[in-house]
């Protein structure tokens, strides 16, 4: 898998370089960065403490995560053994496999399908990060299609043992969840560690902010600019306390083929990249998983099913159009500030 390494957006509006670790005096926190690799993508920290640095043991704990139980590539994980049993008798599933199952297919649901956590084999046939990426054939597509859907997931829970069916043919993929549960897992980790008073991290294009600085400033998130070089903002976002935001868009995964832009996001209905008018989508619910399963989805619905399925979620999103319109929810008027040019925010659609 190939890796992006770029500078990572909440650290770009601070200008902060990241390297090791910085100790200050002894009664004010530690400041401690780190930036490494996990979930298949860049994982960004900073930690404000005044104990011991806890960022190795968050990127620890993300690939253990992802390959205990996400991971679709790993045959043991919870997802890989569900996987193994397509067409099969039900898989014996871990609690936390489930909890993450459970709450993705109430996602499936809500959203009408918009999100399915069953377009594993068409994003591997679609492979838009391959060497040579081209639009599959449309049978092969089609062939694809009538093995997926997220109604060929059957969840039973009893007696504190959990089981999946999962119909022939379909394959679960949780990648457009998994760093953000990322996040929900390292706000975890944080929670317990009684020295911990601060923290930003990003997992990819999923940031957690969490409890407070030092000097009593809120929190800033950048959002990427998606017609921008990668380190062009389209705005930031002014934050307080534990706080999950994610972004999903057209521009982090594509390709080009005939002047057309085929992109890693799929219309569960078409089997093709999404195109409901939408280039870039910023979701803050309550948890990672949500924040990040609602980017995606409202990604795939569009400007107005988005703005609906964001209200059954009570949570707050920023939507940018192909006519370089910049939705922005009322939770986030005050709090987002418009920094490229070009672009021109508007209100959501009530
Ligand atoms: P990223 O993983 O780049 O942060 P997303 O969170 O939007 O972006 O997730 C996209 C990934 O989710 C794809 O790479 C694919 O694995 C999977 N996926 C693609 N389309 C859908 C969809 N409609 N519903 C659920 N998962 C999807
Ligand atoms: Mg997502």
């Amino acid at each position: 898998m190939k890796i992006k390494f770029t500078l990572p957006l909440i650290f770009l509006t601070t200008g902060i370089l990241l390297g090791g670790c910085s100790k200050s005096s002894a009664k004010e926190p530690a400041v401690y960065d780190n930036s490494g690799i996990a979930m298949g993508t860049v994982v960004s920290q900073r930690i404000y403490s005044q104990g011991e640095d806890k960022t190795g043991e968050i990127l620890h704990l993300l690939t253990q995560v992802e390959q205990q139980y996400l991971s679709w590539r790993q045959e043991d994980s919870g997802i890989g053994q569900i996987n193994q049993q397509a067409g099969k008798a039900p898989a014996a599933v871990d609690g936390q496999t489930m909890d993450y199952l459970k709450e993705s297919l109430s996602l499936a649901e809500k959203s009408g399908g918009a999100f399915d956590p069953t377009m594993g084999k068409l994003t591997r046939l679609w492979d838009v990060e391959s060497e040579n990426p081209r639009v599959p054939d449309e049978e092969e597509i089609q062939r694809l299609l009538k093995e997926s859907g997220f109604d060929k997931i059957q969840l039973n829970s009893q007696d504190g043992q959990n089981q999946v069916k999962l119909e022939k043919g379909c394959s679960i993929d949780l990648g457009a969840v998994g760093k953000g549960i990322g996040c929900d897992e390292a706000a975890a980790l944080l929670e317990k560690d009684k020295d911990a008073q601060g923290a930003v991290i990003a997992v990819g294009g999923s940031v957690l902010t969490w409890g407070a600085k030092p000097d009593g400033t809120d929190w800033k998130v950048a959002i990427r600019d998606p017609r921008g070089e990668q380190e062009d903002l389209l705005g930031v976002l002014t934050l307080k306390g534990e706080r999950y935001v994610s972004t999903s868009g057209d521009y982090e995964k594509y390709f080009i083929q005939d002047g057309k832009r085929y992109h890693h996001i799929l219309d569960p209905d078409a089997g093709y990249p999404a195109d409901a008018g939408l280039i870039s989508v910023t979701a803050l619910g309550e948890n990672g998983l949500i924040s990040d399963g609602l980017s995606t989805a409202c990604f795939v619905l569009g400007l107005k099913k988005g703005a609906d399925l964001l209200k059954k979620y009570n949570a707050e999103g920023i939507f940018v159009d192909q006519k370089n319109q910049v939705y922005v929810t009322e939770g986030l008027s005050d709090i987002f500030s418009l920094e490229a040019s070009g672009y021109i925010v508007f209100p959501f659609p009530s």
